[in-house]
């Protein structure tokens, strides 16, 4: 479980996020959606600590992760796995090399065995035979899901992706949204998905947070989401100048 209370971020006179609360489920999906610029990259930051935020608290469990030191963090950071709004794999190293890369920081495993890793973790979310390519060489859709594989290479039990669907087909989509879910199922992980593709709502939210001009504007259950007007909501949400 994640549990974030009143945080407030701001960027020198840009008030971003004003006083968000939320409860994130284990073994759920928690999609973070709004329109670009609501804060909702922001708020994925404030709960990671790539951000600190201004004011608020970030509880992992019943820990809480703000205002602990970095070696302190070090235990959570080992049960958590980002994929970033861009991938953000390094060019320079192959796709195995990537995930060894974060099982490099956390593990002392042997070099035979974070092979081995890897290549479970990229046969997991099904890509075959790209272990020795480079990020340059994949497509948008295998870049995400190298991002997932490294993501999840540690058995997280916290998952967090940030636009996991931006740059993709509509049936490329679903499938990483399926991903996203059944590896959600297995590990049962906390996942916090940040989104602004309204069929993810559809598809694998099991609970919504709508971020608006970054203030919660609406939080509900997917089975809620879809006994409301989601077309007006919709409509209002992305529609609205910001
Ligand atoms: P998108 O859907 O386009 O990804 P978002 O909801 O993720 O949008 P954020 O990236 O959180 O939005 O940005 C919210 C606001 O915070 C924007 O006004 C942005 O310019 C500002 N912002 C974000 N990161 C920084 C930063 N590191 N420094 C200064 N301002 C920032
Ligand atoms: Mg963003």
């Amino acid at each position: 479980m994640i549990e974030i209370q009143n945080i407030y971020k701001s960027f020198g006179d840009n008030e971003v996020l004003k006083g968000i609360d939320a409860i994130f489920e284990p073994g759920k999906v928690n999609l973070i959606i709004g329109g670009s610029g609501s804060g909702k990259s922001t708020l994925l930051k404030c709960i990671v600590g790539l951000h600190d935020p201004d004011q608020g608290k970030v509880f992992f469990g019943q820990q809480e992760f703000t205002g602990m030191d970095f070696e302190e963090r070090i235990p959570i950071r080992r049960n958590l796995g980002m994929l970033f709004q861009n991938s953000a794999l390094f060019d320079s190293m192959t796709v195995e090399q990537n995930i060894i890369f974060t099982l490099n920081m956390f593990t002392d495993m042997s070099q035979a065995e974070k092979i081995e890793r890897a290549n479970f973790c990229l046969d997991r979310v099904n890509l075959k035979n790209v272990n020795k390519l480079y990020p340059s060489e994949l497509s948008g859709g295998m870049k995400k899901r190298v991002g997932i594989a490294r993501a999840i290479s540690m058995s997280p039990k916290y998952l967090f992706c940030d636009e996991p669907n931006s740059g993709l087909d509509p049936a490329t989509s679903i499938l990483i949204d399926e991903l996203i879910q059944e590896l959600t199922e297995e590990y049962q992980c906390t996942t916090l998905v940040v989104t602004h593709d309204m069929n993810s709502v559809m598809g694998i939210g099991d609970y919504i947070l709508f971020l608006y001009k970054g203030q919660k504007f609406w939080e509900g259950s997917n089975e809620e989401m879809l006994r409301s007007d989601v077309q007006e909501l919709n409509d209002f949400v992305f529609a609205s100048p910001l």
